[in-house]
């Protein structure tokens, strides 16, 4: 596993490079799944500080263990979990629905936080994935904007599964524009920081593309 962050971290130093910026500026998250605890330490040990999960049950278990890190929920979310995470993580990724929006905000206010969420955009459009479509993007802003325990601090996007890379290139492409559009922009309810694409498959790509959070699961652990 050491080797594989190692080589990992080699890559996103040269694909950083490359899009004019620093190792640093990218944050590595691990993707958790199937992958239990003391692997995941391994991984910690390693210098992975920042970590994700996509189901509430797998993530509890494990939180339980493994309290001194940064989670970040990923995964599609029921509006009737949100309570049992709320307390727990430092940004969802996967917020594609104003009920869920809504949701998320309730129980922020009810623990007095304001929890740091990413949109989560269907860029290519299948019909296997969940998320906004590009065009739905402002209307959604809008709808949302008057949640004030919930900020909106970037995108994120599940590119296609394919061996056309170039093809992927052209949806990291598409959401790093709406990215900066709707930066420039200004809203209240907005920080524009992060951009969430890229995985084992693709990170390299989506750096150069502007990525600043990859999210990697087989990179690291190996196959699930
Ligand atoms: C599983 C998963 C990943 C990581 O996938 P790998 O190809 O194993 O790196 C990233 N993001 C989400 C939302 C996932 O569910």
């Amino acid at each position: 596993m050491k080797e594989n962050i190692e080589e990992i971290y080699s890559k996103v130093k040269k694909a950083a490079q490359k899009s004019g910026r620093n190792f640093s500026d990218i944050t590595i998250l691990g993707v958790t799944k199937t992958v239990d605890v003391d692997r995941i330490k391994i991984a910690v040990e390693n210098g992975i500080d920042t970590l994700g999960e996509n189901k509430v049950q797998e993530f509890l278990t494990k939180y339980d263990t493994l309290k001194n890190v940064n989670w970040h929920f990923i995964g599609h979310l029921q509006t009737n979990k949100v309570k049992y995470i709320i307390d727990k993580v430092k940004m969802i990724h996967s917020v594609d629905s104003e009920k869920l929006a809504i949701e998320i905000n309730d129980k922020a206010e009810k623990i007095g936080i304001v929890m740091d969420i990413l949109l989560e955009i269907n860029v290519a459009e299948e019909d296997t994935k969940y998320g906004l479509k590009l065009h739905e993007v402002y209307n959604f802003i809008e709808k949302i904007s008057f949640l004030s325990n919930i900020k909106v601090k970037g995108l994120m996007t599940i590119a296609p599964f394919t061996n056309d890379l170039e093809e992927n290139r052209t949806f990291f492409e598409k959401l790093r524009k709406l990215f900066i559009d709707i930066k420039d922009k200004k809203n209240d309810n907005i920080d524009m920081k992060y951009l969430s694409m890229g995985m084992t498959n693709d990170y390299e790509i989506a750096i150069e593309e502007g990525s600043n959070i990859i999210r990697i699961g087989t990179g690291i652990f190996g196959k699930r």
